[in-house]
């Protein structure tokens, strides 16, 4: 099988590709490196370097194939950018989006699978979010993604291309052969930041917020490892012959900022250094996935749902790469 992956250089999209290596599937990348990282695309992998809003790099990468399916990661993912630089997010992700689509639709490709996320769902209500929670984003970045879902629902109504439109909640964790891990620059997630932080090598973290309305005060996520995302993206494939969906990516557990700092602490044999600070503009109290469609559609299920074990390879990768990928 071959499958074409957009943002393979990325956090997520690299994983991907690796499980697809894993399982003797053949990959070609498309990447232009502005997030992504030359060192993340791995050996054996065909690398097309350009961008998804270039007619010309869509052609290259599509005359590798057929495809089984396109997998779609390339994207600007920062909240705070998005809410900066509005146009930024609608010209690099829902535009370049409708050229990606039209691209797939013109170069024959039937199944297409989008990185999508929980953004979609704003300021949700109480309890795990499933997918017939309203889509209501309260950021461009959210916005964008919603809008690329929608792109997608008319290209299956007016194409017939199958769309599977996967909402990660919090991507975390690392690649256990220890090949790849996270490395967002800048980076500003939690996992990562607090390793950092427990390691010396970056000022106390700020715990943004001890007044949410959660047991300790802190905010509630939905941590899900990076392999266990993979794995979804493999599954989803099989179910797209029955037509488009679209679903909610976590463990069904959350996690308080300070039990992310105890996980870190007990994998790490080190205290988080850490400061309490004010909130973060935009961060809900608790974002908690319901899994239930996947799991009972696809027969997906994380198998490495525990926190201790997601935090336990984010550490083994940046001890093991204290810097990140080469610059
Ligand atoms: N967070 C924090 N300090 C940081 C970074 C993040 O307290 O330096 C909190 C953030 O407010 C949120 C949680 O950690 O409640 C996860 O944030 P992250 O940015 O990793 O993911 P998000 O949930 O925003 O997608």
């Amino acid at each position: 099988m071959r499958y074409l992956v957009t943002g393979g250089a990325g956090y997520v999209g690299s994983h991907l590709v690796a499980e697809i290596r894993d399982r003797g599937g053949e990959v070609v990348v498309v990447d232009n490196f502005v997030t992504g990282h030359r060192d993340a695309v791995l050996p054996g992998v065909r690398l097309v370097e350009g961008d998804v809003g270039d007619a010309a790099t869509l052609q290259a990468a599509l005359a590798f194939g057929p495809f089984e399916a396109v997998f779609h990661f390339a994207a600007r993912s920062l909240v705070g950018e998005s809410m900066r630089d509005p146009m930024l997010y609608f010209r690099e992700n829902v535009g370049k989006g409708a050229i990606l689509i039209d691209s797939c639709v013109r170069g024959g490709v039937r199944k297409f699978v989008f990185s999508s996320t929980a953004a979609l769902f704003g300021v949700p209500g109480e309890g795990p979010i499933g997918e017939t929670a309203p889509i209501a984003p309260v950021s461009v970045y959210g916005e964008s993604k919603a809008m690329i879902e929608r792109m997608l629902a008319w290209a299956g109504r007016v194409h017939g291309l199958r769309g599977a439109c996967l909402r990660y909640f919090n991507a975390a964790g690392a690649d256990a052969a220890g090949r790849l891990g996270e490395d967002h620059r800048p980076e500003t997630h939690l996992i990562p930041l607090a390793i950092d932080a427990a390691l010396g090598r970056r000022p106390p973290l700020e715990v943004f917020g001890t007044d949410f309305p959660t047991p300790d005060g802190t905010c509630i996520r939905d941590y899900i490892h990076v392999a266990d995302l993979a794995d979804a993206h493999l599954r989803v494939l099989t179910r797209l012959d029955a037509g488009s969906v679209a679903y909610n990516l976590g463990t069904g557990r959350g996690h308080s900022v300070l039990e992310v700092l105890r996980a870190v602490e007990a994998v790490g044999g080190r205290a988080v250094p850490h400061c309490l600070a004010g909130r973060r503009a935009g961060d809900p109290a608790n974002l908690v996935a319901s899994s239930a469609r996947i799991a009972a559609e696809t027969g997906w299920a994380p198998r490495r749902a525990a926190l201790e074990a997601i935090v336990a390879s984010a550490w083994a990768w940046r001890v093991a790469h204290p810097d990140g990928f080469a610059a």
